[in-house]
Parts: structure tokens; sequence; C-alpha cells
């Protein structure tokens, strides 16, 4: 079968035959890839920064975000059949250990990320555990694969009471963006973003919903925040961005007893913040990682289901398709940030069988 294969310790993937998978234990099924969405974390281990290094074993194949058919099942899969299509939770989970038996598998003692600590999705057909698996009844396919980011912005917002509540989303990266529209359609009084990004501004500017864009190298945030918020400053703070500057600058404008989450990882890990002043603003900091099994995609699911969250704004976030070969023209694209979601569509291989 043909994948997306990591086959070099350096930059790049290959296009390349590989051999395809097969089910080795009873609660696995057997997926044929339909569409993956890029991550974030795909160009990581493109560019082969020294996250990908130390986390990343060659060769390896790539992709997690998925839309899929099965395939074929194991002897004790149930409650699916071959021939559905499923989207995929991306923390593979053990369902033994202490965190996966008090409700905290998304960050499970004995976790593997699909495409990342074993082989993605980013193939014609690949095996994985049922577990994962996640039913799309009644969702439009066109938005399984950017479920597991929504699921993301989702489980962030989730942390704190957002309505009736000033929120800010520093980075509007496609989750800052869905992070925003979660914000808005949770009742927030208001909701205001802060990008640098020209084309991320453009992008999140059609969305259909009341929110403040601000780029903070063109206008003060600071003061933009006081006005908006009638000198109140904000609630709810989601960082998005990576960016410890921006972090910083956010924290300014939080009011006391304001709720800081901070989904982004950083460049460096040790970044400095004035604790003093935080522990004076009794502010409550939390830290988020992955999507709440399976609370996250239910909520996802439902939204998506009933409308909440519109096919017109979440088209806005899905800005460009290519053949799942064409792959190196994806990461051109966003080595100059111009795009939201891209989808990679595998199904024309599919045709040639
Ligand atoms: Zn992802
Ligand atoms: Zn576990």
């Amino acid at each position: 079968m043909k994948a997306i294969v990591k086959t070099k310790e350096s930059k790049g993937f290959e296009w390349k035959d590989v051999v395809e998978p097969n089910i080795t234990k009873p609660d696995q099924v057997k997926i044929k890839t339909l569409k993956s969405s890029v991550c974030g974390t795909d160009y990581h281990i493109y560019k082969w920064d020294e996250w990908s290094q130390s986390q990343v074993r060659i060769p390896h194949i790539n992709g997690h975000e998925v839309l899929a058919e099965i395939v074929e099942v194991g002897d004790q899969v149930k409650g699916f059949k071959v021939g559905e299509v499923i989207a995929c939770e991306t923390h593979i989970y053990c369902s033994t250990c202490y965190q996966c038996r008090t409700g905290n598998a998304h960050v499970c003692e004995n976790m593997s990320i699909l495409g990342v600590h074993q082989d993605g999705i980013w193939a014609e057909f690949q095996v994985v555990p049922q577990n994962i698996l996640w039913k799309l009844d009644g969702i439009e396919h066109r938005y399984a694969a950017i479920m597991e980011p929504l699921g993301n912005a989702i489980h962030t917002l989730s942390y704190s009471e957002v309505r009736g509540r000033h929120v800010l989303i520093i980075g509007a990266g496609p989750i800052g963006i869905m992070a925003a529209y979660v914000a808005y359609i949770s009742g927030a009084a208001t909701v205001t973003v802060s990008e640098v990004n020209q084309y991320r501004i453009d992008m999140l500017s059609k969305f259909d919903i009341n929110i403040n864009i601000i780029n903070p190298i063109k206008i003060n945030l600071e003061s933009e925040i006081m006005k908006i918020t009638d000198s109140h400053g904000i609630d709810v703070m989601c960082e998005m961005s990576g960016n410890d500057k921006a972090l910083r600058q956010g924290l300014n404008i939080m009011t006391s007893a304001g709720d800081v989450n901070i989904l982004a990882l950083y460049p460096k890990s040790m970044i400095e913040l004035p604790i003093n002043d935080l522990v004076f603003k009794n502010l409550k900091f939390q830290f988020v990682t992955g999507r709440k099994l399976f609370d996250t995609w239910s909520v996802a699911s439902q939204w998506l289901k009933q409308g909440r969250l519109t096919s017109k704004n979440l088209n806005n976030i899905l800005t460009h398709v290519f053949k799942a070969e064409d792959f190196e023209d994806v990461f051109k694209i966003m080595e100059e940030n111009k795009c939201g979601k891209i989808v990679l569509d595998f199904t024309y291989l599919n045709k040639k069988n």
C-alpha cells in the first residue's frame, strides 16, 4: 500500500510503498483512510525539530486526524461493523491504569499517540484498537477529520464558566479560531481574539459571529480590552499561540480571580512569569492536553449534528484540499503560514483498488 513515511532523520517525508498492516489482536479494527486533516504536530515531525526527534522512531508513518472506513473487525469488536465510516481519538489509552480508571484516559500512564509514537493513518490502511473509534451518526463526513482539534478547543474552554464572561483567545490558528467559536456559542459576554497573522485575521473575519479581532502589533491590546470590557479585564484567557510574550501580555489584562487555560506548547519549556502578581491576582491556571474521552467528542458531535456549529462558519477553517501524494505542497503553504486546516484526500487511492 502507499503511505507518507518519515524515512530519514532530517526534514521531509517520502511517498512510499509499505507493507499493509493486519489485525493481530481481537479488539482491533482495520481502517481505510478516506481523509485526514493536517495538524501542527505533523508539521513538527516533517521539519524534524527537537520535539519530534525526542518522540518519533524511524521509519514512521505519519498522520492522526482522520475520517476512515472500517474494512475488517477483530473477533472481540462490538458495536462497529465493516463499511462503517468513523473518526478516531488519537490518544491510544490502556483502559486499565489509574488515570484511565478515574476519568482521565487522555493522560493515560501508558499512552501512545497515533502518528507520533506509533504508525499513523497517512496510509491506505491502518490497524487501530476499537476503543479509540468514534461514531459519526448524523455528522457530515466533511467535518469528521477536524473533530479531534475541535475537541482540543472544547476541552480547553471546558475548565471555565464562559457564560456571561469576557473571553480572550490568544492565537488564531485553527484551534484558536475554533475556541473563539466555542466561546461564542457557549454564551460568552464578549470574545476577543489576538492574532498578528493577516491571513488568519481574514479567515476569522469571515465568521458569522460577533467577536473582536485585534492585531496587537497594530493596536494596543490592553487599552482595547479595557474598552471592550468596560475596564473590567478578561475573565477567561485561552493561550493558543505558544508565544510567552503574548502570554505575559494577556496576564496583564486579566481580571482578578480569572481563569488562564493554556493549550499551547512553547519553543522553550522554561518561561518567565510575574509570579507574585499572579498570586495577588488570585488567578487560576489550567494546563490542557488532548480531549476528555469521550466527553468532548460527545459535545462536538451534538454541536455538529444540531447545527450549533454551522457549515458556513466551519468551511472558513477548511481552506485547502490536496491529494495525499502532494503532501509537499501542504508543508510549503504551512511554512508560509497561509492556511487554515488543510485536508489530505486518500479516496482516489481506494478507487484504484
Ligand atoms: Zn492533531
Ligand atoms: Zn491508561
